[in-house]
């Protein structure tokens, strides 16, 4: 079986107490995970709880995000050196608010996704439409401009490294859920772009997340499809129980 994955993403929530306590309380609750846990809390506290996590069997640390140079007179940016040097082995790329919010491009994905790649850390690179690519039926070629302009000049070797989250922008924060078949159908879709460019023992070896109103109740249905790995969840990261839950509901 493919690889499995639930990694959380805080966003900017959680003060460092807060954040402490949540990640005690996941790692009391979560036992004996059937795939990887990742968890992405913001920058400040990445030390402390890699620390934490690093104890744990399957629990891994990631970042929100990192700057695409390596390093210089960027103030307030955080490069992709400093957060391997503070444990991260994940950064989360491409998220639909870096894009919307940040106006991140392709391109500048592109090179996000190098450097990440370049320090021995993997990226979990987020691809996702807007409701009116959706409502136009174009969903799909969406998708694919985005993961042919930002992944796809990878070499293969450092492809393997790469974990894909799917992402409708209309099912982020909103309740509103993809159903199981639409995520399914765009998993596959993305598969089998990945098989073109890159072979099938490649692309089915490669781990696709769903995100977008992932949720204790919906998540079970969601990865028990055939191309859903797992998922990147927001707002339901930040209850321990929740957030338990959809790490039990990975595929075994
Ligand atoms: C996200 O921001 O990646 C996400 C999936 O958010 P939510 O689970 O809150 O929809």
């Amino acid at each position: 079986m493919r690889q499995q994955i639930v990694a959380g993403n805080w966003k900017m929530n959680k003060i460092l107490e807060e954040g402490l306590e949540l990640t005690r309380a996941i790692l009391e609750k979560v036992e004996k995970p059937s795939g990887l846990v990742v968890i992405a809390p913001p920058y400040p506290y990445l030390r402390e709880l890699g620390k934490m996590l690093k104890v744990r069997k399957h629990f891994h640390l990631a970042a929100q995000n990192c700057h695409q140079e390596e390093k210089g007179a960027y103030t307030g940016e955080v490069s992709a050196d400093m957060l391997a040097s503070v444990g991260c082995e994940f950064v989360i790329i491409g998220h639909s608010e870096r894009r919307q919010y940040f106006k991140e491009k392709n391109e500048v994905l592109a090179a996000k996704v190098n450097v990440t790649l370049a320090r021995g850390m993997r990226p979990i690179f987020c691809c996702g439409e807007p409701l009116h690519i959706r409502e136009v039926d174009t969903h799909v070629g969406y998708v694919a401009k985005q993961l042919k302009a930002s992944l796809f000049h990878l070499k293969e070797e450092d492809f393997k490294k790469v974990v894909i989250a799917y992402e409708p922008i209309w099912a982020i924060g909103t309740g509103r859920t993809a159903t199981s078949l639409q995520a399914q159908e765009m998993h596959h879709a993305i598969r089998v772009l990945v098989a073109k460019k890159y072979g099938k023992i490649v692309a089915d070896a490669t781990p696709i997340l769903y995100g977008g109103s992932c949720n204790a109740q919906n998540a079970a249905d969601l990865f028990s499809q055939p191309d859903v790995d797992g998922g990147l969840i927001g707002g339901a990261s930040l209850k321990a129980e929740d957030f338990a839950a959809i790490v039990a509901a990975m595929k075994k």
